[in-house]
């Protein structure tokens, strides 16, 4: 937007683009194509002589809006969405790496994203190596001469470890590679990875953009010449695009992310600081809590300790499982950043699908629960856990 509007006016305002009926709310463009005037218009629009649009795989009305307002709250020259924050990754790896390249990526994410890094991408000859640990020492010693991207989530999930982008970056640059980051647990409102010095961004809209547990998508932010190259060039050809409809569904979200984050944040935190104080709690991992081995510099990253709140329970996966299948009211499923509180056993779901070791290297035992905190009453939260611990 052309005036410096404060990030709370922009996700509220940004990107929107009226048509002829001056609609109010963000109009939903769902059609595949749109027409052109003359041959000699079709030609002109598919030479890129002339802007608009052609088809929906490359670009789309809402989806552009949706774009526009991400990039604006990212503060992020360009922003490609996409249909889950999957396929955000694996565009932004298709996009900007090549076979030969290698990749330190922290053992500490995602588990589809260490699948996929760790064995789909192997097998087109871009190699991983993974690091345990926030010691930006262990990146520097993980680098190679062909080490094209550094990429961490922070806060991780689900252990809420907290890297250091700023200092990463500098390691990154050196390299001569990109940093990515996902940003899908703090959001920008909690976080905003550009400003500290990541050059990409990936976010899963699936979870807090959305924020209603309604549709999959994804983004990838960051400066034009590699965005909009490498990614989007990707994209428009391999076709892993949003749907118009999940676009206008996740603009609409944006306009009450920041009241969402910050009410769901600041339950959070006061969960943590309860169930610091259960006798069947051995430890609580969230970056808001003193505890937190990175809290100091949590605090320096992040506007608060976000919404997610991960502990382990003494008597591992039976005990683990007995809190979750004791709940009557907190969704046992494995989304996160719904406005409804979710619990997630990770050993057996989201990161049952990579080995013991690296799962042990990642530090994710059998007694870690995940917990997603949304907008009910933090005293309903707390009696729904109580009950099996
Ligand atoms: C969910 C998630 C993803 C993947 O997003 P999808 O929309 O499910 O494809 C990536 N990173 C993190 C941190 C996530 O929580």
């Amino acid at each position: 937007m052309s005036e410096n509007f404060r990030p709370e006016t922009l996700a509220v305002r940004a990107g929107i683009e009226r048509s002829q009926f001056n609609e109010h709310s963000e109009a939903l463009y769902l059609t595949s194509s749109f027409v052109f005037k003359s041959a000699a218009q079709a030609a002109a629009r598919f030479a890129n002589q002339e802007p608009g649009n052609i088809y929906s795989r490359f670009t789309n009305p809402t989806v552009t809006m949706l774009e526009q307002r991400l990039a604006a709250l990212e503060d992020a020259e360009c922003c490609i969405a996409t249909a889950s924050g999957m396929s955000a990754i694996l565009a932004c790896a298709m996009g900007l790496l090549k076979a030969g390249d290698h990749i330190v990526c922290s053992a500490s994410v995602f588990g589809a994203t260490v699948q996929l890094f760790g064995t789909i991408l192997k097998r087109f000859g871009i190699e991983t190596s993974f690091v345990s640990g926030t010691e930006v020492a262990k990146w520097r010693a993980s680098v190679q001469p062909n080490t094209r991207m550094l990429y961490l989530e922070t806060p991780s999930n689900p252990l809420t470890e907290v890297y250091d982008v700023a200092a990463l970056g500098a390691v990154a640059k050196k390299a001569g590679a990109l940093l990515v980051v996902d940003n899908v647990f703090c959001t920008p409102v909690l976080q905003r990875p550009v400003e500290l010095g990541a050059d990409v961004v990936i976010h899963s809209a699936t979870k807090f953009l959305d924020g209603q547990g309604r549709v999959l998508g994804g983004a990838v932010l960051g400066r034009r010449d590699v965005i909009y190259e490498g990614v989007f060039g990707f994209l428009r050809t391999a076709g892993p695009t949003l749907s118009p409809f999940n676009a206008w569904v996740i603009l609409k979200g944006l306009e009450t992310l920041r009241i969402r984050v910050e009410a769901q944040s600041a339950s959070a935190f006061e969960l943590a600081r309860w169930l610091e104080h259960q006798p069947q709690i051995e430890r609580v991992y969230y970056p808001g809590l003193p505890s937190h081995p990175q809290h100091a510099l949590a605090m320096r990253q992040q506007k608060s300790g976000g919404a997610i709140v991960s502990f382990d329970v003494k008597g591992g996966r039976e005990t683990a499982w007995r809190v979750v299948d004791a709940t009557r009211m907190i969704s046992i499923t494995a989304n996160l950043g719904d406005t409804k509180t979710t619990i997630t056993h990770p050993a057996s779901t989201t990161h049952g699908r990579i080995s013991q070791e690296a799962r042990a290297a990642a530090g994710i035992g059998d007694g870690l629960l995940r917990v997603a905190v949304g907008l009910e009453a933090l005293e309903d939260i707390k009696a729904d856990l109580a009950r099996g611990l």
